[in-house]
């Protein structure tokens, strides 16, 4: 075994993390679901969220055949949406031309949809024992300190280099795999980690070169990131009786494939003195216009409310508007739901949170 992997396991048996639900486990369908989980989303909050999702979906079948909207609505407030419908799309093909049993190459499985390199790594390696290494953004850290990587690790040959050296590493034995990737995944989260690594007492100090050279803080190289916009839109909450106007969102896109109210086109703010917007029916273009003018004139116009994306800010005001009876509009892109029965639904996190607000008044 190398040195490298031998240490890591060493110190894994001492400091290893332990508790997680997903830890030690063999199903690639539990392994699978918890690596997609934790893609930009931290453990703390996937935790229970992934208790949550086996309980409901224990298998890939049962996952395979739930509807678009019971998986959407269950990933509500994980963000990065395209995860939840990649995920029921993968569950299919598995279920449908693998008969439910996942490839056991990583090879194989990152052809299915949303499966990268190392997410299949991590599949094939914890479950099937290839000798393969997982490279996410905290092993990448790890190895570019370690070995002193000092380009742009996100280019393509940074990143090519990283794989070389990530599975020239590798244990040996195969057996050596599940518990040589679970010390590299929490090694990068709890030692190695982005800001204050604990290098004082890391047991690769002295290979370190980033360590031996002084380059922690310079390694990996920080690319500037894009400014941050700042966005405005109007929703409207259209309310007849006890039931609200929902219309889903398209697939792709910001909260593709979740249920949202009827919003005008996003328009480019100044990021500060956010001023209300001057709309008319008009900016919604899906809805029947005559019938909801005079709703719309009477209607009353919340504060803006503002929720944070990793690149923009949206500051989105909300008009309610009063009907006597719902309207008749396509059944595959508008339902109208009792508002205190919403929960069923996929709703972004902040109309979900403008609900729970909104029922409270
Ligand atoms: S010495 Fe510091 S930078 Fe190097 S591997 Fe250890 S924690 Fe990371």
């Amino acid at each position: 075994m190398s040195n490298f992997a031998s240490t890591l396991i060493q110190w894994h048996g001492e400091h290893g993390r332990s508790g997680l639900p997903w830890q030690g486990q063999k199903d690639p369908y539990r392994v699978w679901l918890s690596e997609i989980m934790l893609q930009q989303t931290q453990v703390s909050t996937v935790k229970d969220r992934y208790i949550e999702f086996i309980n409901r979906f224990p298998t890939v079948d049962d996952l395979a055949n739930a509807s678009a909207d019971d998986v959407m609505a269950l990933w509500a407030g994980l963000g990065y949406y395209t995860r939840a419908r990649n995920l029921h799309t993968c569950a299919k093909i598995i279920v449908e031309k693998f008969a439910g049993k996942f490839p056991q190459q990583a090879e194989e499985l990152c052809q299915l949809p949303g499966i990268g390199m190392s997410t299949a790594a991590a599949i094939a390696s914890f479950c099937f024992g290839e000798k393969i290494s997982i490279l996410d953004a905290n092993v990448k850290r790890l190895l570019a300190r370690y070995y002193g990587v000092e380009q742009d690790i996100k280019k393509t040959t940074a990143h090519q280099d990283l794989w070389e050296k990530a599975q020239h590493i590798v244990p040996k034995q195969a057996v050596d795999m599940p518990i040589y990737t679970q010390a590299l995944m929490d090694f990068g989260a709890t030692v190695c980690t982005p800001k204050n690594p604990h290098c004082t007492s890391c047991v690769f100090q002295k290979k370190c070169i980033a360590f031996r050279e002084n380059k922690v803080k310079d390694i990996p190289l920080r690319v500037k990131k894009a400014t941050i916009k700042t966005v405005q839109s109007e929703m409207l909450f259209i309310v007849a009786k006890d039931h609200a106007l929902f219309e889903l969102r398209p697939a792709k896109g910001i909260w593709g494939g979740l249920w949202s109210f009827p919003e005008s086109a996003w328009q480019d703010s100044p990021h500060q003195n956010i001023q209300p917007l001057q709309l008319s029916m008009d900016d919604f273009i899906n809805l029947p216009k005559q019938l909801l003018k005079s709703s719309y004139a009477k209607a009353r116009l919340l504060a803006p409310r503002k929720h944070v994306f990793t690149h923009r800010n949206l500051y989105f005001q909300i008009r309610i508007l009063t009907i006597e009876q719902p309207l008749e509009l396509p059944k595959d892109q508008f339902a109208w739901v009792k508002i205190d029965a919403c929960e069923h639904l996929g709703l972004p996190t902040p109309i979900r949170q403008f609900i729970k607000d909104y029922l409270q008044i």
